[in-house]
């Protein structure tokens, strides 16, 4: 039977317990539950996941059956689902880790219409005999809507192209009527026509939040010791706080989360070499107890909703600024301070240059890959705010932030123009000389005037530009080559040695033309003094910073308790409450059942279900 539709907005109080709707929610959501078809771009922890859920719940309510969620990651959908139990809704997944009895019901329900939220990888979205069942419901009129999470997977343009995904135009021609709502968190221009155009989107509505994560602070030094570098960053900000470095291979992976064991902090490996059950094992672990690290390649971290990762840092560098934001963007989730932490050095801008060259590619796609390169690369050497730079990257428009390394702590700029010409035409001279090309420590040796066996080999010291650089330090020199290679004013030949070959954009650094400005570098900050041997608890977390005694005494008996919930029902403990709802509640030390009704993220069913343990707990001490 057909209803009136119920408010979402008493939707979102009733059911998630949240007062109001974050900025764009309320557009979208009546948008889809009145059948539009939506392209929403939100970043990471902006909220995308109601933009679905509550009107899918009131879709159902009015008498349309099951909402569709199309998920990449089988691994998640058990804690997805899980929250929305939580909640009270009646949500399923089909995926391969039930069994045939288990599926058989899950389907069972789906095909009644009873089930509100149904996820489905896109692979099984997409077989015939789901498609079957699909027809039978939209016959009825029980199919409510699909949405499909994840979309920029539909692109190869993006940063995690799924194949599976270009299967699911079957949606559009198939069930023309039924709304359609797809979510990324990250889309730049060409990103985002593509995902229109595989997915047939052309009529839906857009809805492009600001990228902006406030909360994050943006920071990238210059790569010297990378794991003590690593190691102070995590000792001096964020001991015993939850986080991810990212690594590029697995045997670096592997070494960095070693030593970060060795070193007393609670880290694990994460990449796709290890076998399955131990990279569940670690993910689970990650997601379940407090202040663990999480050492990983990119194969972790997509979907992973966390809310209270407080650090993402980058020890090698990814291939993109849309790569780089989804990563980073992990972390803060909760909206609680956090921060992006990369080191970048020479290596990685010849490693990302090398990987695309010889990549068995078309000469198209890795000429838009080198321009995506590029503007990382950019971002990387820039000395002013790099949020107006990432923001920037997406079409954004801002100001300097005031939370970044370059907003905070301003970098001394030193003009190396001077520099690079040397440095390019004692690459032009001694091509001309020698009719072969050499690598960068040669280049710098004849520079800085070093008469080394190598260059009395070639007779070297005979060029005139022969020690006219002897005033620039090593270190200078490193840097005027990253940035030169950087701009593609300078190119490295992987195929020979990693020697140096000039390139067109040369000419107008060699004529003086282009200017090239460089941060200076800095040196490491000093080791901390009087290393603490606990580390647990060290720092008050900021969600509890402004309770009292008895508000923090309150804090820790409700985080138990809920540790111990979370276990019983096998479920992340954020699942339960989050922290900011916790702290919330041990802040106001409700008596009453109406009391805690207030408090955001306190929802009818998680009300009935845990409010008299919860005042229990709060009152006991
Ligand atoms: P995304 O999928 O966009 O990364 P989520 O859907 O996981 O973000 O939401 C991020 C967090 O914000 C979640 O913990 C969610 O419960 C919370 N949240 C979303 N919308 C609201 C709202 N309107 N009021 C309060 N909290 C919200
Ligand atoms: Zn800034």
């Amino acid at each position: 039977m057909i209803t009136d539709t119920p408010a979402p907005r008493a939707i979102l109080h009733e059911v998630f317990g949240y007062e109001q709707f974050r900025g764009p929610q309320a557009a979208i959501v009546d948008h889809v539950i009145g059948g539009g078809d939506a392209l929403v771009l939100m970043p990471t922890g902006g909220g995308k996941s109601l933009c679905y859920q509550i009107p899918a719940i009131a879709r159902q309510r009015a008498g349309h059956g099951v909402a569709i969620v199309v998920s990449p990651l089988i691994a998640l959908m058990h804690d997805q689902v899980g929250a929305l139990h939580e909640a009270g809704v009646d949500a399923a997944f089909l995926n391969s880790t039930l069994s045939g009895e288990e599926a058989n019901a899950v389907e069972k329900r789906m095909l009644s219409g009873e089930v509100t939220l149904l996820y489905a990888a896109p692979e099984r979205v997409t077989t015939p005999r789901f498609l079957a069942q699909l027809d039978s419901l939209q016959e009825r009129g029980l199919l409510s809507l699909f949405a499909i999470d994840e979309a920029h997977c539909v692109s190869q343009w993006g940063h995690d192209f799924r194949p599976e995904y270009r299967a699911l135009t079957v949606l559009h021609e198939r069930f023309a009527g039924v709304p359609r709502i797809a979510l990324t968190a990250t889309a730049d221009a060409i990103t985002r026509e593509d995902i229109v155009e595989r997915l047939q989107l052309e009529e839906a509505q857009q809805f492009v939040s600001s990228f902006d994560r406030p909360n994050i602070s943006y920071t990238i030094v210059e790569k010297k010791e990378a794991t003590t570098q690593l190691l102070r960053f995590i000792e001096r900000e964020h001991e015993g706080e939850a986080g991810i470095v990212y690594c590029q291979s697995r045997k670096r992976v592997e070494e960095i989360a070693q030593t970060l064991v060795n070193e007393g902090v609670s880290a694990l490996p994460y990449h796709a070499g290890l076998d399955a059950q131990v990279r569940q094992a670690n993910q689970d672990r990650f997601l379940r107890e407090d202040g663990i690290v999480m050492v990983a390649t990119i194969a972790f971290g997509m979907g992973i909703d966390k809310p209270d990762v407080r650090f993402v840092a980058h020890l090698d560098m990814p291939k993109n600024i849309e790569g780089y934001y989804q990563e980073t963007g992990r972390a803060g989730r909760d909206g609680m301070p956090a921060a992006a932490w990369m080191a970048y050095g020479l290596q990685d801008v010849v490693n990302q240059r090398r990987m695309i060259d010889e990549s068995p590619a078309g000469e198209d796609y890795k000429q838009v890959m080198r321009g995506k390169l590029d503007a990382l690369l950019t971002l990387a050497e820039a000395a002013d705010c790099r949020r107006v730079r990432l923001l920037g990257y997406f079409g954004e428009a801002s100001t300097p932030c005031g939370n970044c390394d370059n907003c905070l702590t301003p970098p001394t700029v030193w003009d190396g123009t001077d520099a690079a010409r040397k440095l390019l035409s004692t690459i032009y001279r001694v091509q001309q000389q020698s009719g072969i090309s050499f690598g960068a420590g040669h280049i710098m040796d004849i520079l800085r005037g070093k008469a080394t066996e190598k260059v009395s080999q070639f007779g070297h010291q005979s060029l005139t530009t022969f020690g006219i650089g002897a005033a620039f330090s090593e270190v200078q020199l490193r840097g005027v080559l990253r940035q030169l290679i950087a701009t593609g004013a300078l190119a490295v030949d992987a195929q020979a040695f990693n020697t140096l070959k000039l390139t067109e954009a040369s000419r107008g650094v060699l004529k003086g033309e282009t200017q090239v400005l460089l941060r200076e570098s800095v040196s490491l900050p000093p080791e901390r003094r009087g290393r603490t041997g606990s580390r647990s608890g060290a720092t008050p977390s900021a969600v509890a910073a402004s309770l009292t005694t008895e508000g923090v005494a309150r804090y820790a008996a409700l985080k138990a308790w809920r540790a111990e919930v979370a276990r019983a029902h096998n479920l992340p403990a954020y699942v339960i409450f989050h922290d900011a709802t916790l702290a919330a509640i041990a802040a106001m030390a409700p008596q009453t059942l109406a009391d805690l009704r207030d408090i955001s993220g306190i929802g009818a069913s998680k009300l009935e279900k845990y409010g008299e343990e919860v005042l229990r707990v709060v009152l006991l001490d």
